[in-house]
């Protein structure tokens, strides 16, 4: 087996161009024998990707910026912080990457619906060159075979307000699923409105049709009992809990998020 440790994005796709390469960042989702068994592996912790800057209205993080690094540069309040705070632990933060975690997307992420309520995009190198948005990676994965990811970016600041929460049987175990609301208003009218859940069976499903429902509303004017009805959500069973009983857990969640961010106004 031969490591390599490209120093330029340049460098990386080359070595992405043979058969067989894996690429390794923080390591915390890739099994022993995935390692062995690999002929060639690459460990892309020497580029330049280990950033969280500001550029003008954009959030650009690097593929290899930890978790905490993001915890640490982004705003106290920030919709990513709030979700990362809950995820796995410090030490396991100091190690796990953006890339990984995005180009993973695990059915457990607390990264998933957050980066989708931020309509973010993905610069990927490799097989394919450009920018993509989240959402087309998750719906086309295969496609994105061959390719690293290079850096996650989204819009920064705005007056969108966000509501995260998850669910899971510790504070330091996988998540469930999660939840995410986003409203941003004109006056006292909901303008847009961003609501998705994840660790379904669709892996995550953004609630469009309750999304439409509310825009030109008041956040007063509408009856929260009623607000989820119509929503199906499907898990599967889990340690966690059984199907029902998680739908029924995003079901909770979404209220109080609805709530939380209804009381904020
Ligand atoms: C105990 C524990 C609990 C956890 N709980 C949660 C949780 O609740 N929520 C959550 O969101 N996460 C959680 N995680 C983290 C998650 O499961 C993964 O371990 C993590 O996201 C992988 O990131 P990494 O940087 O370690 O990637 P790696 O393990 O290095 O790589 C993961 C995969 O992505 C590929 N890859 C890595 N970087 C790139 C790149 N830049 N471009 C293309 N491909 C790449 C690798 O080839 C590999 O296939 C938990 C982890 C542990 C160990």
């Amino acid at each position: 087996m031969e490591w390599y440790f490209p120093k330029s994005l340049e460098e990386l796709a080359e070595l992405l161009k043979e058969e067989g390469v894996f690429i390794h960042a923080g390591g915390t989702a890739i099994k022993e024998e995935r390692i062995k068994s690999a002929k060639r592996v690459i460990d892309i912790s020497s580029l330049p990707l280990n950033y969280v800057k500001k550029d003008g209205d954009i959030w650009r993080i690097g593929a290899t910026a930890t978790l905490s690094r993001v915890m640490d540069s982004l705003e106290s309040d920030h919709l990513l912080v709030k979700a990362l705070k809950c995820t796995a632990t410090t030490p396991l933060r100091n190690r796990i990457t953006v890339g990984g975690s995005v180009f993973l997307s695990p059915l457990w992420s607390n990264f998933m619906g957050p980066l989708l309520a931020l309509d973010a995009k993905l610069n990927v190198v490799g097989k394919l060159n450009g920018t993509y948005s989240y959402e087309e990676f998750l719906s086309n994965k295969a496609k994105f075979q061959g390719c690293a990811v290079t850096e996650v970016n989204f819009q920064a600041g705005g007056s969108t307000c966000f509501f995260f929460d998850r669910f899971a049987r510790t504070a330091n175990d996988y998540s469930a699923l999660t939840v995410t609301l986003g409203f941003s208003m004109k006056g006292d009218v909901v303008d847009e409105a961003k609501i998705v859940v994840t660790g379904c069976k669709k892996v995550y499903e953004r609630l469009n049709a309750v999304e439409a429902g509310f825009k030109g509303k008041s956040l007063k004017a509408i009856d929260p009992d009623r607000l989820f009805d119509d929503v199906k959500l499907e898990f599967a069973d889990k340690p966690a809990g059984s199907g029902p009983y998680l739908a029924e857990v995003a079901r909770v969640l979404l209220m109080r998020g609805f709530d939380a961010l209804a009381s904020a106004r």
